[in-house]
């Protein structure tokens, strides 16, 4: 490994160290574990170890602007599927989980109208910061914080299916060129992983007949995930 890459690697693992409780061993499982508990812990670990570095991130202006914390993604490390939204909104950055205000409840409503849970499922965001007065992410800020941590995750995480949820976050994995009217209901792919676009739950509160057509593409969702 590149001098670099490692110098980094061990920083963030000492950061990692830091921030655990008085008493706490770190016990390498891996010799004695069947290799599904091994992913299991490792899934978990990875994600905690990516985070660690970048509490105090201050790689694109977000950081300045406000923010109180950063928010990471959230839930099941080993979930089979991934939402992804666009950044924090207030609720979010006041108390640190994605997806926790109206929009949030939303959510919630639709991730158990699939039959399934919060958590079960794993959720995230495009940009880790609120961005001023909730508006949309600059290509810069997506951009830096989708290799820092997005991609990462999803790298991490390898969830069978992912869903995005409004334009910010389809563009940020299938291209700045699509169009969400035009993409949504449609799988798309990405790394080999099919993506399934849909509406901001934000967009349905604004839009409540959007909801059916949100429907109708969550069944696909749950169709491919049963198959
Ligand atoms: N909107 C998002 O895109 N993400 C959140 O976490 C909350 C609202």
């Amino acid at each position: 490994m590149e001098k670099k890459k490692l110098q980094k690697k061990v920083s963030d693992y000492l950061g990692f160290i830091a921030q655990q409780p008085k008493g706490f061993v770190y016990r390498d499982d891996s010799a004695t574990q069947s290799s599904d508990t091994t992913k299991l812990h490792n899934n978990k670990q990875q994600i905690e170890l990516l985070f660690c570095g970048h509490v105090n991130c201050n790689a694109c202006p977000l950081a300045t602007q406000g923010r109180t914390q950063v928010v990471f993604g959230h839930g099941n490390t080993n979930a089979r599927i991934m939402f992804i939204g666009e950044g924090p909104g207030r609720d979010e950055d006041e108390q640190g989980f994605p997806f926790i205000g109206r929009a949030g409840q939303l959510l919630t409503k639709i991730i158990e109208a699939m039959k399934l849970t919060r958590e079960s499922v794993y959720i995230s965001n495009v940009v880790k910061c609120r961005p001023p007065n909730n508006r949309v992410p600059l290509p810069t800020e997506s951009n830096t914080c989708k290799k820092i941590l997005l991609f990462k995750e999803i790298d991490i995480i390898k969830p069978h299916i992912i869903c995005t949820l409004g334009s910010t976050a389809a563009q940020a994995i299938l291209g700045d060129d699509l169009k969400i009217t035009k993409a949504r209901g449609i799988f798309h792919t990405y790394k080999g992983i099919p993506v399934m676009p849909t509406y901001h739950p934000a967009y349905l509160l604004r839009n409540p007949d959007a909801k059916k057509i949100v429907w109708l593409d969550m069944k696909n969702v749950m169709e491919k995930l049963n198959e």
